[in-house]
């Protein structure tokens, strides 16, 4: 972190917010006198120090990190990428594509059971599936809570496919011991109560990107949870929100590489939230796998019109099947390739 200081600032004002700087945050100073300005050089782990409380010091002129806020999610720290293994055949991050499927909303056993049949059929390696659900009115179908998460293990009974659901509430996370991997939507990115709660956990966590958060805002909440001693973090692009409403979300795909460059988390990618639209679906879950992701999170739905939430963005068994056959070709040449 760099400092640059008042020209008004004294010899004794200086020596003192230098004292503070060491005490406070146990970093070391470097002092560089110019013929303008003062400019001070943190070295050390910067992590803790508040560069806005800093900036609002009478001496300070201005205040540039040139480090990451994120230590455990940095790729600087961790050159390798981390491998988060779900069980004997599904491991995400080693280089191999894997699709967690399934529909938006648990709504009853034959569906969820059927679903995870058929998706499993195509390729899908998990199964996703909505008991807890986070909808934008009080009025619409809120998920069948408990009972969901029990569908889901029926579901992964008859398939073996591990199950990703989604959490809402700390209360909540002793009733998802036995879920696989937890999704943390969208619009609780930012709970950071329930972030450092997941952190004392060694669950998976399947950390989706907030609607208008930054790359590095969404680095900072993996860091949350890791920050606890839960490693076991994925990075979930699943649209942000622009000026464009002829998509539900706009898929940014260049969070893709540019998470692979900065962490060594996997990264999945939801082209079903992304677009909001079924028919868009192939060709982002295309741009997915071509921009690197590790995996991909897929709506499917047996009636997608009577969904009883995101049928729209829902594709049927067969569509999805035609999506997972194009995305594993796909992969495979482009593993030629390098
Ligand atoms: C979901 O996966 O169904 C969901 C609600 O996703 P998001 O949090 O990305 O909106
Ligand atoms: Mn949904």
């Amino acid at each position: 972190m760099i400092i640059v200081l008042k020209t008004s600032a004294t010899p004794e004002q200086i020596a003192g917010f230098t004292e503070m700087l060491k005490t406070n945050y146990g970093v070391s100073v470097n002092r560089w006198d110019g013929v303008h300005s003062t400019v001070l050089g943190l070295i050390g782990d910067t992590t803790q120090v508040d560069s806005e409380f800093i900036d609002a010091q009478d001496i300070v002129e201005s205040v540039k990190r040139v480090q990451e806020p994120y230590k455990k999610a940095n790729r600087k720290f961790h050159p390798e990428n981390t491998v988060i293994k779900i069980n004997d055949t599904v491991s995400i991050g080693d280089g191999s594509l894997h699709i967690m499927a399934g529909p938006c909303s648990v709504e009853s056993e034959a569906q969820i059971v059927q679903i995870a049949k058929d998706v499993k059929q195509s390729g899908a390696t998990l199964l996703r599936g909505g008991a807890f659900k986070p909808r934008t009115s009080p009025y619409a179908f809120q998920g069948l809570k408990a009972e969901g998460l029990d569908l889901l293990k029926t579901a992964r009974k008859e398939t073996g496919l591990p199950i990703v659901t989604e959490i809402m509430r700390v209360s909540h996370i002793d009733m998802f011991e036995n879920v696989d991997i937890i999704q943390v939507g969208a619009r609780n990115m930012q709970n950071f109560e329930l972030l450092k709660e997941l952190g004392k956990t060694r669950k998976p966590i399947l950390l989706k990107r907030g609607l208008s958060s930054t790359i590095e805002e969404w680095l900072m909440s993996a860091e949350y949870i890791m920050a606890g001693g839960n490693n076991n973090v994925m990075l979930c692009e699943r649209g942000i929100r622009t000026y464009e409403n002829f998509t539900r979300n706009t898929l940014d795909v260049s969070a893709i590489p540019i998470i692979k460059k900065l962490s060594h988390l996997p990264v999945i990618v939801d082209p079903s939230h992304a677009s909001g639209k079924s028919w868009l679906v192939e060709p982002l879950a295309m741009a997915a796998v071509a921009a690197g992701a590790d995996g991909l999170i897929i709506e499917v739905h047996n009636d997608p019109p009577h969904a009883l939430s995101d049928g729209a963005q829902s594709l049927t068994p067969a569509q999805f099947d035609k999506v997972a056959k194009k995305v594993f070709a796909l992969k495979a040449a482009l593993a030629e390739q390098q």
